[in-house]
């Protein structure tokens, strides 16, 4: 079982993913992570995206698309694979399934997590300072939700366009919304 899970910044997508990850048995697939340890390691990915992400803006498409697929590759034997944090855009959206297709592997599952804004900058600011995140500054955090709105809210209607967007609502306790995706995944 291969699941997206999607929600702006603050929407809970750590925390439920986590979750997920241990019920169903899946492989993790960040890709913040993945740019966060290349950063910290010092690659030469790491290096090209660094500025990019410490402004709180999204790494090109070409760079994005071209990482996932190696990260993909390293897992094909994976029992199922949770993407977190992609697709941000529509094209990526349409790498995905082209990736997927070309693995022999379906998106079975895309759920987003709604959350009002509002509430998002009051989770945001409670969350605690997690290394080389960059959430703290409200000006980085600005552009992080300014890039949300503006270019991945797009990807919902690329999944809302054949059925395949299931839409949760993101607000209540940890307990609460992962009973919501559970009987949402499981039908
Ligand atoms: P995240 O931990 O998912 O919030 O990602 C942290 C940062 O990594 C984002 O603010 C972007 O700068 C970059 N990033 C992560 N995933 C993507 C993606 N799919 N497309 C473009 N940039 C991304």
């Amino acid at each position: 079982m291969n699941i997206v899970l999607f929600g702006p910044p603050g929407a809970g997508k750590g925390t439920q993913g986590e979750r997920l990850i241990t019920l169903y048995g899946l492989t993790h697939l960040s890709t913040g992570e993945v740019f966060r340890r290349n950063m910290t390691d010092g690659t030469p990915l790491g290096d090209q995206v660094k500025a990019i992400i410490n402004n709180g803006e999204l790494v090109p498409d070409e760079i994005t698309i071209a990482m996932l697929e190696e990260e993909v590759r390293k897992i094909t034997a994976a029992k199922g694979i949770l993407f977190d944090g992609f697709p941000r855009t529509t094209a990526q959206a349409i790498a995905l399934d082209e990736m997927m297709t070309h693995f022999g592997k379906t998106i079975d599952h895309v759920t987003a997590l709604e959350v009002p804004e509002k509430e998002l900058r009051k989770r945001i600011a409670l969350r605690k300072t997690r290394q080389n995140r960059v959430d703290d500054d409200e000006e980085k955090l600005n552009k992080r939700i300014t890039e949300y709105y503006t270019k991945t809210l797009f990807v919902l209607d690329y999944y809302k366009k054949d059925n395949r967007l299931q839409s949760i609502d993101g607000l209540g306790s940890i307990d609460e919304v992962f009973a919501r995706l559970k009987k949402t995944i499981e039908g």
